[in-house]
C-alpha cells in the first residue's frame, strides 16, 4: 500500500500547529503498519535545509507562475521517511512563516502557492512509485482531491483529513483562475463557498473519504456550532466522515527520558515532578511555592482557544492560592491580557509571549494542571502530552477534549478512572468552577495521586489509529 501524505507542515522543520506534530509521527507509524507513506511537502526554506539525501526525480516544467518546478526525494531526520519537497522557488522559496510573511499577513500568492501544491500533489509519481491512495492535510493540500476529479481516467482515491475546520483558505471569486481549475468546478456543487473557492470546502467535496482527528469533532463538525458554514456538506457525506484520534509521539514526549526537563520522572518515581515545578516557578519568577496549585498553559492565543476565559477567572483562583504559568502568542489582546494579569500578580501568574518548545515541556513537566478551556478543539495534543506527564488537565467538553479526558466527577474518582477536569458551558462561571474542584482535588494527595497515575498510563501512542488508517486505504484501494 502506497500512500502519498500530503502536509505543508513537519516538526520540527515547519510547525504552525498540531499538524506538524501529527506529519512527523503518523507516517513513521503507517510504515510500522506495513504502509509505505510517504511525505510530499512544499519546498519551504526549512524543509529544503532539513531534509536529507536530497536528490531531483520529476521536472514539471513551468506552473503557477513558477518558472521552473522540480519534485526532489529526500529523507527526514531521524525517522528515514521519504518525503518528495516540491521545489518552486518564486512560490515558497522566502523566509517567514508557511502561510504568513513575518507581519503576520497571509501571502498574498496564498492562492497559488497552494493551487501548485495540490495540482502537483494529483499528478505525482516517481518512476515506478505511484501513489494507491492520496491523502490530504487541511485546507493547503485540499485542491489535490480536486484536481484529481478534473482528471480523466482512472485516479487514485484520495482522503482528506481536515485538521481544523476553523482554517479555510478561502480566495476571492475574481481571483478564481489563478487556482487553473475547470471553471464549472466554481459552484455549490464544487468548491464555491459564498462566492468564494474554498480550498477545504475542495477537499470536502471532492475526496473519496474524509477524516478527522477526534470521532466527537466528526460529529460537531455536521452542526452550525462547530460547522463553521460547512456543516451542511459535512452531514451529506456523513457516510464517508469519520473521527480516528490523533496519537501521541512517545518518543517525544515521555518525562522519563525528557531532554528538556531538569529531572527524568515517571509513573513509578513520581517524586522528582516536584523538582520540576519548582524549577519551573524559578525559571518563571514565581514565589517557589510547592505547595501552590499550578496551572500551565501552552497553546496559540486566539478565540478558539478559550483563554479569555481562564484571564477573566484568575483574580479569583489567585485568591484561592493558584499560580498560572502562561506560554503562548497570538491574539493582541489576549497577549495584552496576560501581561496585565502578570503585571498585576508577579509572584503567581507568568506569561512567556512566543513559541518556546523547551518551555513548552517544561511547562507540561513542571505544572501541576494544564489548561486547554477551547470553544472548539479537533483533537488537541497538548492535554494529551498533560496526561503522559502526571499534569492533570483541565478541558472543556468539546472535540477531541471530550474523547480524552475523564472528568474527577464523584463517580469517576469513586471507580477510579478520572483523569481530569472537565466543563461544559464556555463560560469563565463552568471554567472557575472546574478549576476550584481541581484546587480541591489537589488539595487532597490522595486523590491526586492516584489520577495523576492513572493519567500518566493512559496510551494515546499512534500504533491503534495508525491501523485505522491502514485499513481504511485498503478498503478504499482494495487492489493495492
Ligand atoms: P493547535 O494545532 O490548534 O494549535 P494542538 O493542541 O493540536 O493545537 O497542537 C498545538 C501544538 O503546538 C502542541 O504541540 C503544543 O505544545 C504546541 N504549542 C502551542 N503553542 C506553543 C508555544 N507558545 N510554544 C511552544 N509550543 C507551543
Amino acid at each position: 500500500m502506497r500512500v502519498l501524505y500530503v502536509s505543508s507542515e513537519l516538526y520540527p522543520l515547519v510547525k504552525a500547529g498540531g499538524l506538524g506534530d501529527v506529519s512527523a509521527a503518523l507516517p513513521p507509524a503507517l510504515r510500522r503498519v506495513g504502509v509505505d507513506a510517504r511525505l510530499f511537502l512544499p519546498g519551504l526554506p526549512a524543509f529544503r535545509e532539513g531534509l536529507e539525501d536530497q536528490e531531483p526525480v520529476v521536472s514539471l516544467g513551468a506552473a503557477f507562475g513558477a518558472f521552473e518546478v522540480t519534485v526532489y526525494r529526500g529523507r527526514v531526520p531521524e525517522t528515514g521517511v521519504p518525503a518528495y519537497l516540491l521545489d518552486a522557488p518564486e512560490l515558497y522559496d522566502r523566509p517567514g512563516g508557511p502561510y504568513v510573511d513575518s507581519e503576520g499577513e497571509e501571502w498574498h500568492d496564498n492562492p497559488r502557492r497552494f493551487a501548485l501544491f495540490g495540482w502537483a500533489a494529483a499528478r505525482f509519481a516517481d518512476g515506478d512509485w505511484r501513489p494507491d491512495v492520496i491523502h490530504a492535510h487541511d485546507w493547503h493540500a485540499g485542491l489535490a482531491p480536486a484536481w484529481l476529479a478534473a482528471q480523466p481516467g482512472w485516479r487514485p482515491p484520495s482522503v482528506f483529513t481536515v485538521h481544523n475546520l476553523a482554517y479555510q483558505g478561502l480566495v476571492p471569486a475574481q481571483r478564481y483562475h489563478e487556482l487553473g481549475l475547470p471553471g464549472y468546478f466554481f459552484s455549490v456543487e464544487g468548491l464555491e463557498f459564498h462566492n468564494m473557492a474554498s480550498f477545504m470546502k475542495a477537499g470536502l467535496y471532492y475526496a473519496d473519504q474524509i477524516t478527522t482527528v477526534s470521532p466527537t469533532y466528526a460529529a460537531e463538525i455536521q452542526h452550525p456550532e462547530q460547522g463553521f458554514g460547512l456543516h451542511g456538506l459535512l452531514a451529506t457525506r456523513a457516510d464517508d466522515l469519520t473521527g480516528i484520534l490523533n496519537g501521541v509521539d512517545y518518543a517525544v514526549w515521555d518525562p522519563a527520558t525528557d531532554q528538556q526537563l531538569p529531572v527524568a520522572y515517571s509513573v513509578d518515581e513520581l517524586a522528582p515532578k516536584a523538582e520540576a515545578k519548582s524549577a519551573l516557578q524559578r525559571e518563571m519568577g514565581l514565589a517557589v511555592a510547592p505547595d501552590c496549585p499550578l496551572f500551565g498553559v501552552v497553546s496559540r492565543l486566539n478565540e478558539h482557544k478559550g483563554l479569555d476565559l481562564a484571564l477573566a477567572a484568575i483574580p479569583d483562583l489567585v485568591a484561592a492560592g493558584a499560580q498560572f504559568v502562561i506560554l503562548g502568542s497570538g491574539d493582541p489582546e489576549l497577549e495584552a491580557g496576560c501581561q496585565r494579569c502578570a503585571a498585576a500578580y508577579p509572584d503567581e501568574v507568568a506569561f512567556f509571549r512566543g513559541y518556546d518548545e523547551g518551555l513548552a515541556h517544561r511547562v507540561f513537566g513542571g505544572a501541576d494542571s494544564l489548561l486547554v478551556p477551547s470553544r472548539t478543539e479537533p483533537c488537541g495534543l497538548t492535554q494529551l502530552y498533560a496526561l503522559r506527564y502526571g499534569t492533570l488537565p483541565l478541558v472543556r467538553r468539546v472535540g477531541g477534549l471530550a474523547d480524552t479526558v475523564v472528568d474527577a466527577s464523584p463517580t469517576a474518582l469513586a471507580d477510579g478512572t478520572a483523569t481530569g477536569f472537565v466543563f461544559g458551558p464556555a463560560t469563565v462561571e463552568a471554567f472557575r468552577e472546574a478549576a476550584e474542584r481541581a484546587i480541591a482535588v489537589y488539595r487532597d494527595p490522595g486523590s491526586w495521586r492516584p489520577m495523576q497515575q492513572r493519567a500518566m498510563t493512559r496510551d494515546f501512542g499512534w500504533e491503534q489509529s495508525a491501523a485505522i488508517y491502514r485499513d481504511m486505504y485498503q478498503r478504499l484501494a482494495p487492489q493495492a
